[in-house]
Parts: C-alpha cells; structure tokens; sequence
C-alpha cells in the first residue's frame, strides 16, 4: 500500500490490491473486508462503492485507512474496528469490552418481539446484557414496555448505556452478578414479565474449537463458564421466583440439559433451533 509515495489510489485498486493482502493473511472474507473498511473511511454505503470505482483516494484517507487494513490483516473483528453492526433495526456500538452481537441473538429477540405485541405493557429484564443489545432493540420496537438489562462488567455497562443513547431509547441499565441475582431479586421490587438472556456459555474444553478471531479479541467474560449448567440454573430459578416467562439463549451441546434444568423451576420449557438447525435456545414459563 506504501511502496510508491506517488501512485494514486482508487476505490478499485484498493479493493483489489487489499482483497489480495487479506487473502494473503488468511482473513475471513477478504473482498467483504476491504469494501466494509473503505465504505467505512469514506463515510457511503459498501454497494455504492461499486458506483465510485474511479474514484481517487486521497492522502488523508489512505492515512486513516491503513491502520485499519493493519487491524484486520491481524484478524480483528470487522465490527470492533469499524465500532459498530446492525442489530435488528438498531446499529450498536461494540468495543472489546462487549461480544459483538451475533444473529442467533436476533433470533432470539425476534421470538419475544412475534409473540406479543404493543398491546400488551410488559417489562423484560435481559440478564448478562453486555453492548445492551437485547433491551435496546426490545425498547426500539416496544416503546411503552420497561426494558433493562444487568451486568456485572462497569465497562459493558458504559456501552450499553451508549447504546441506548445511540438509539434514543430509555432502557435502565444496573451492574449485578448472574451467580447472586437471589439477592438482586429481593432488594428490587419490579416483578419482571419476560427475563431474556445470551449468557457466557462456552466450557473451557471448548476453547479449542473456536475461531481464533473470537477468541484473540472477543471478551472472555462474555464467552466462557467453567460451569454453564449452573449459570442457567441461577436465571432459571431468579426467572421463576418472578414468574417470568423465560428466553434463553443456549450452547447446543447442552441444550437438553438446559431444557431438564429448566423444568426443575417451570412447568413447561421447549426447545428451539436456530437457522442452522441448531438446538439453540430454550423458552420456559
Ligand atoms: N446479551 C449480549 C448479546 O447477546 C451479551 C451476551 C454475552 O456477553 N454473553 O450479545
């Protein structure tokens, strides 16, 4: 990108010069990179640069984006260096400090968002909340019922109060530990409708299996439990002592396990598969 101070850069040279670079790298899609970057330096939309390929770079921007080619030839998530994605109709801001919002998650909103509609005033707690994007897109598309989410990070907590600036919503945010919410439970007084959560996951074992872009920049925290099955079963009874009606996001390893703990606070709990025909989530009530 530097070799000739003189030679003059186009949307198209740059595309094609990166897309070479990143496969050279081993990114994950090389061509989608270099079009998200770039769209992302020069402020449009990644198809429109499709419209501007002649379209000269000038110095300063070749100056800004040449940290961030650098940024992804290391296989740093896209999302966390342009600092932002889509979330259902929402953009949400992600740092490292929180996982960046993935589809299934979306799924899992979607559920709640198809099965009641305005008409009815509920509250929903999401447990675990990290960029805050559960409640700020339930909030987004449900104005009248009280969002919230809990988490135990103060860093996740400063983004997903940005979030919900972000998209102009009122959801409250509070720090609180998944593994004591008895006690959360008792000294709030809101009775909560519907409790929502995405919680860490992932066992130890499994950090083999995963992408090493997930595991080299997403935060631990987030990711990975020693112990998932009783991380579940805390939401589970704290859900129950609401009588709240429970979404919870899944590893698909142990989402029958999930589903049996489940039944040991409600009388009813169903398993759901996402797009990948994973068994992905479980609802309970
Ligand atoms: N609730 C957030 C999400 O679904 C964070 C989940 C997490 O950090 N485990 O993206």
């Amino acid at each position: 990108m530097s070799s000739n101070p003189d030679k003059v850069w186009t949307v198209l040279s740059m595309l094609e010069w990166a897309t070479d670079f990143f496969e050279e790298k081993g990114v994950d899609n090389p061509r989608l990179s270099i079009e998200w970057l770039l769209a992302h330096i020069l402020d449009i939309r990644r198809l429109d640069l499709y419209l501007k390929f002649d379209r000269p770079l000038s110095p300063d921007e070749l100056d800004r984006l040449r940290p961030l080619v650098k940024r992804r030839a290391a296989h740093e998530p896209l999302q966390y260096i342009t600092g932002t994605t889509d979330f259902l109709n929402c953009t949400i801001q992600v740092s490292k400090e929180v996982l960046i919002p993935r589809p299934e998650t979306e799924q899992l909103v979607e559920m709640v968002l198809n099965r009641y509609d305005s008409a009815e005033e509920l509250s929903v707690l999401d447990i675990g909340t990290g960029s805050g994007c559960i409640p700020v897109a339930i909030k987004k598309n449900r104005p009248n019922w009280i969002c919230a989410g809990l988490d135990i990070s103060d860093d996740a907590l400063h983004v997903a109060q940005s979030n919900a600036e972000l998209n102009d919503v009122d959801v409250s945010f509070f720090k609180g530990d998944l593994n004591r919410l008895e006690s959360k439970g008792k000294t709030q007084e809101q009775e909560w409708d519907i409790i929502i959560s995405n919680p860490p996951y992932i066992t130890n074992e499994e950090k083999v299996e995963l992408d090493p872009q997930v595991l080299n920049y997403e935060p631990e925290l987030a990711l990975f439990h020693d112990k998932p099955l009783e991380v579940y079963q805390h939401i589970c009874k704290f859900a129950a002592s609401q009588q709240a009606v429970l979404y919870l996001e899944c590893n698909d390893k142990i989402a029958e396990q999930i589903k049996d703990v489940a039944l040991q606070f409600f009388g009813k709990a169903e398993l759901k598969k996402d797009y990948d025909q994973n068994n992905r989530f479980v609802v309970a009530e």
